[in-house]
Formats: structure tokens, sequence, C-alpha cells
């Protein structure tokens, strides 16, 4: 009866509710399937953030609208957290503004600095919203492929002329999802000397700051020296802390396009629920001990995979940070295809490559989001199944 506007063509995720139902039709059949295609966590927040939402939901002053920029002591904690990981100094007034997780701010940023008929240059593969927002402002989307030749970095060199003079804002993630790659200074550094002759806006997504192993530290692009007058940086509490549901995230960096962000938010949110901003104070100034556990679950749940895999004779990296793996597709098939096939013969479930773009083509990726005997169990699952095949 209604006709979607135009710009809804741009949000169509086919290729995830099609794996989606099929994984829902498995389990209504009574199959036990492994979900390892959802990105979210399965752990709980620590108990001392619990007691934060808990003591403050009691409070009768708790209801009220808070307004969109954060309370004070929000404020204040994103910007000691971010002070001591990652020796960024911001300003709590003017540099931090908190976000309805940060797809609240991915999905809006475009619509304050991109014209219908600007560009946007967007990782491919890639998070989906970091498409659909640019698209759903009407934006012209400028894929920069991510290809292991180029250790999973857009080659800026082969970024054309005429794009760059039209571009508005560059999305770039690392710790990536679904590559589960990471960047170097030096290409920071490059990034913000491009930005800075171009003019354009850089969003990092850094939302997998703290799920690293094997003594890996990466850095802030805010740490780059000239990369508060060009970028922003979106982090959340949904991996690091376990709180993806209570959608509780922050955007930090160039003041400008804090100021704008905060200014069309206000017209369409009125803040985030003080108890969970309380919850974010505890997570962000109290012991952070659990982070640490957090990665070391998903560094064991990593190495199961890596290894039992590895055993069955399907070559996968190692990654040193994020919740996933980016495998090959281990036969003449493409990634929906195999992604139909591993569910149907092992009830394991995961994520083909295509639906984070056309470079994302001949993998599939696999969210470590069970506990480890399931893991084992899907390992096992697979070996016999390829076993099967080989005979
Ligand atoms: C999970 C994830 C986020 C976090 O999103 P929230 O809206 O904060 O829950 C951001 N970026 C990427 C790439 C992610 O995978």
């Amino acid at each position: 009866m209604f006709n979607p506007a135009r710009r809804m063509q741009g949000l169509t995720s086919a290729i995830f509710s099609e794996v989606d139902e099929l994984r829902k039709k498995e389990v209504a059949a009574g199959n036990d399937v492994i979900t390892l295609s959802i990105g979210s966590p399965d752990m709980a927040p620590a108990a001392h953030i619990i007691e934060a939402l808990k003591n403050a939901v009691i409070e009768p002053h708790s209801y009220g609208y808070t307004l969109s920029k954060g309370t004070p002591r929000f404020l204040a904690a994103v910007a000691e957290w971010y002070g001591k990981n990652y020796n960024v100094k911001l300003d709590p007034e003017t540099e931090i503004h908190s976000l309805m997780g940060s797809q609240d701010g991915l999905a809006h940023i475009a619509l304050c600095f991109a014209n219908p008929g600007d560009v946007v240059l967007v990782p491919d593969p890639g998070y989906p919203i970091f498409s659909a927002g640019p698209s759903i402002a009407g934006a012209e989307l400028y894929r920069m492929p991510l290809t292991a030749a180029n250790h999973y970095l857009p080659d800026l060199d082969s970024l054309p002329e005429n794009v760059l003079r039209r571009t508005k804002l560059m999305i770039i993630n690392y710790p990536n999802n679904p590559l589960a790659a990471t960047a170097t200074p030096e290409f920071y550094q490059r990034v913000v000397a491009l930005a800075h002759e171009y003019q354009f806006l850089v969003c990092s997504d850094f939302a997998y700051s703290e799920l690293v192993f094997d003594g890996y530290k990466p850095e802030s692009f805010l740490s780059i020296p000239g990369a508060r007058e060009i970028g922003i940086e979106f982090n959340s509490l949904s991996k690091t802390y376990n709180m993806a549901g209570c959608r509780v995230a922050f955007v930090v960096g160039n003041s400008q396009a804090i100021a704008e962000l905060g200014r069309l938010k206000s017209n369409f949110d009125y803040g985030i629920f003080y108890p969970v901003q309380q919850a974010a104070v505890a997570a962000l100034t109290g012991p952070q001990d659990c982070v640490k556990a957090t990665a070391d679950t998903y560094r064991r749940r990593r190495d199961i995979l890596v290894d039992g895999l590895n055993n069955a004779g399907w070559p996968v990296d190692r990654p040193r940070a994020s919740m996933y793996i980016w495998a090959p597709v281990p036969a003449a098939q493409l990634s929906v295809d195999f992604t139909i096939d591993l569910l149907k013969n092992t009830g394991v479930a995961v994520i083909p490559g295509k639906a984070f773009g056309q470079c994302g083509e001949g993998f599939v990726r696999i969210a470590l989001v069970q506990p480890e005997v399931r893991l084992k169990e899907a390992v096992h699952r697979i070996q016999t199944w390829f076993g099967k095949l080989n005979r």
C-alpha cells in the first residue's frame, strides 16, 4: 500500500536476513545451532557496574530527561578514561558527547556534514552502518577496498583526485569488524595528512580498542599530531564492558564536529537514561580487571577456533584484536553458498563476507560469542564434516 521513500533503498541487508531466516528455521526444526553469526557479546557486565545501575534505578530522581550531551560525571569519566588509556587530553565541555550506542553517532554524522552528492569514503568490507548512515543522508559512497595485499588498510594512493575533492567524511575502523585487522601509527599519520589536504572529517570507530591480545595495544587516532583538527573518534561500552543492550557510547575529538552532532541529536533525543550513565561512570572509572578478563576470554576462544580450524585443514589467521575470525571460504564456492552448506551440515551459523560488501566475498566472519565448550563442539562438527567430504 505504501511506497517506501527512495532513501530506504540503501538499507537492504538482504544477505543478513536470508542467512538468519535459515538459521531460525534450523532452530525451529529442533536442530542444535551454534550461533557464531551476530556480534553480540554473550558475557555479563562486572558486578560493580550492575550494582551502579541498580542503585540509580531505585532513585525516584533518576527518571527525568537527561539531555543528550551526557551528565557532567559521565563526561568527566570519559575524559579521565581517554587520558589514562590513550594519553589523549579531552575537554569535557567541548570535545566529548554521549551517544546511544556508537551506532547512533555513526548513523547521524553524515547528516551533519554531507550534502546530497558529497562523497563519503567507507571501508569495504565494512560494518553496515558506515554506509547506511551516509546513504540515508543522500551522500555518494566511495568504497575503499581493504585487501590482504595492503594489510587490510585502504590504499590511500589509489583514491582518485576528483573523489577526494568532493569528500566530506572518511570512515576508518581499527581494530576492524569484520576483518579483525589492526592499523599502524604510520597509516594514521597519512590519513591525517590527507584529511588536512582535502579538508574532510575523519571518523575513527574504535569500538574494539580493548579487545586486544598478546600484548598488543592500539593507539587512538586522536593521539596522532594534527588528528584533532580533522577527526573524531567513536568508542562504546558495548564490547569493552559487555553493555551492548544499555546503548551507551561516546564520541570525542574535534569540537566543531562534536557541536554539530550534538545540535542534530538535541533534536532527535533527550539523552541516555540516567541510571545507564551512572553504570557507564562505574565502568569507566572502576576497577579495570573485568576488561582484561573479557579480553582473555576472547583470546582463549580465538585460540580454540584458530587451532581447531587449522587442524581441520581450514587455514585461518590468528587475529590480535576484536571478537572475530575472518576466514577464507575453504572451497570453490560463494560465501553465501558456503555459509548455507556449513549451517545445514554442522549447525554452525556464521556470516558470509559478502554481507559486509563486495570485497568481503570469498570469506566468512565467525564471531567468538559462545562459551569454550560450544566452540570446541563447533570445531568438532566442522572437522567431522570436512572428514566426510574428503573421503
Ligand atoms: C559492535 C560495534 C560497535 C558498537 O556499536 P554500539 O552501537 O556502540 O553498540 C561499533 N562499531 C563496530 C564496528 C562494531 O562492531
